[in-house]
């Protein structure tokens, strides 16, 4: 009987720490051995010449989501998890998203059994958008304890935002359960203002998007959110943060030692505002938010991504399909920018994007390439080490990766169930040539191979990153109600 179940053999084996060239040994859908000259596999995979990765981990994913206003989108979870694993990513967390005047547990509920279709292992955020009282004492802590360890939720949007007093409850119930906290940060009444305005003066074409949600206004929330979580002892994590300004608050931030992350997603790093001044049936494809900015954001990005004030890229998959009734398009043709769906799909692009835009153009390095896309969000949402690196022990989810094959994306090779992509036309350089999940190969050269069902739930305990630093700034701890210190 051979040794091992799979061996992956002769690549270059990168974690977020090292670049090794060894074999693999996958035993029982963990990873059981390094080593120069490993014994025979039940199945062994060449990987000569090319680089060995732990499976992509994609922490911002938006699949069958409830209480869109624009939908759930035409992904489903076969489809969306297919995607996943075609383009080199092996565990996705998305959204269990309350609806406004419903419980979150019933969200919950819904998605553990739409999830069940998923061909790789998940796990849920809890995005709550109405604080109630029962929400806060009695359902979160439930959810949490029962291995959700992560909360949600958004400072803008008519459907989504909390106000700031329910934010604070909110930030408060997550230092008292240990759950970690991620934040969709833009000012509501901002955007709400200046999107009646641009409206009322008969500015509603598509390349107002960017008008309507300028940094100012980003930079604002994640100041204004920040505060807040300095104040409850908080760590948290700024999604999509789109440009230098907002990065910079980030920055500010950790300068004083606070435990705040921020993540950012390819379109910030490719995409800008000019792309949405297009006509409508192109320009539909690059709304949403916050929105792209300038190229010098872009090059401002990079540098924040290889200093670790951003430390994480994710998709913010978001499968709104272009042509159908739901559609960008058909939203932008009853009152333009307010009324198209926002989010772009990116969960099988996420990686080659990154590593044809960050590793092939000399921006960073492998490691923080492995660091960007697997180890940080296994870090930040209680994964590590199962996910997110390949260590004796971890699980084997790999991904063997051709660095030097040119790509030229188009939809109809990608393998999610929406009918376009932005990123149609672009040539990338690296490509995944095979995805392994628990040792199972489930991509391979183009082919998905995943069956249905076979993904697991990825219940989180508490973990390193949602602990509180013990200091608040006043000398008073207000999530326990006493007074502390001198
Ligand atoms: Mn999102």
């Amino acid at each position: 009987m051979p040794e091992f179940d799979l061996v992956v053999r002769g690549g270059t084996v990168v974690t977020a720490a090292d670049v090794v060239r060894c074999d693999v040994g996958v035993r029982a859908e963990r990873v059981a051995a390094f080593g120069e000259r490993l014994a025979g596999g039940a199945r062994e995979i060449d990987a000569g010449g090319l680089l060995v990765f732990p499976g992509g981990v994609d922490s911002h994913v938006h699949v069958e989501q409830r209480g869109n206003a624009s939908g759930p989108g035409t992904d489903t979870f076969l489809s969306a998890t297919t995607s996943a694993a075609c383009g080199g990513t092996t565990s996705i967390l998305c959204f269990a998203r309350q609806v406004k005047g419903e419980t979150v547990r019933e969200s919950v509920v819904d998605y553990h059994r739409r999830a069940k279709a998923s061909v790789i292992d998940y796990g849920f955020h809890l995005t709550v958008t109405d604080a109630t009282d029962t929400v806060l004492a009695e359902e979160l802590p439930q959810l949490i304890r029962d291995g959700h360890r992560s909360l949600k939720f958004f400072m803008t949007t008519e459907r989504s935002h909390l106000d700031d007093t329910s934010i604070l409850k909110v930030l408060a119930l997550a230092r008292a359960e240990g759950a970690f906290v991620a934040v969709h940060a833009e000012s509501f009444a901002a955007t709400e203002w200046l999107t009646r305005r641009l409206l009322e003066s008969g500015h509603s074409e598509v390349k107002y998007n960017a008008c309507a949600k300028p940094i100012t206004i980003e930079r604002e929330a994640i100041q204004r959110v920040i505060s807040y979580a300095e104040l409850l002892d908080v760590p948290l994590q700024i999604f999509h943060v789109s440009g230098a300004e907002a990065a910079a608050e980030i920055e500010r931030a950790q300068r004083r030692g606070l435990k705040v992350f921020g993540e950012t997603c390819p379109q910030y790093l490719v995409f800008t505002a000019a792309d949405l001044d297009r006509p409508v049936e192109e320009a539909v494809r690059y709304v949403f938010g916050p929105p792209a900015r300038t190229r010098a954001d872009h090059e401002a990005l990079w540098g924040h991504l290889r200093r670790g004030v951003l430390n994480v890229v994710s998709s913010d998959h978001a499968p709104h399909a272009y042509g159908d009734p739901g559609g960008k398009l058909a939203g932008a043709r009853k009152r333009g920018f307010a009324t198209t769906p926002h989010g772009v799909p990116g969960l099988e692009t996420r990686l080659p994007l990154l590593f044809s835009e960050g590793v092939a153009k000399g921006r960073i390095d492998l490691n923080t390439f492995v660091s960007l896309v697997a180890a940080n969000p296994a870090k930040l949402f209680g994964l590590y080490p199962k996910k997110g690196t390949l260590a004796v022990g971890s699980d084997a989810d790999l991904v063997v990766w051709d660095p030097k094959r040119e790509v030229r994306i188009g939809n109809a090779g990608l393998h999610h169930r929406v009918d376009y992509t932005p990123y149609e036309g672009m040539t990338v350089t690296g490509w995944p040539v095979v995805t392994v999940s628990r040792g199972e190969v489930i991509y391979e050269n183009g082919r998905a191979l995943g069956r249905e069902g076979r993904g697991r739930w990825l219940p989180r305990g508490p973990y390193d990153a949602i602990r509180p630093r013990g200091r608040f700034p006043i000398p008073f701890d207000p999530v326990a109600g006493r007074i502390v210190g001198g």
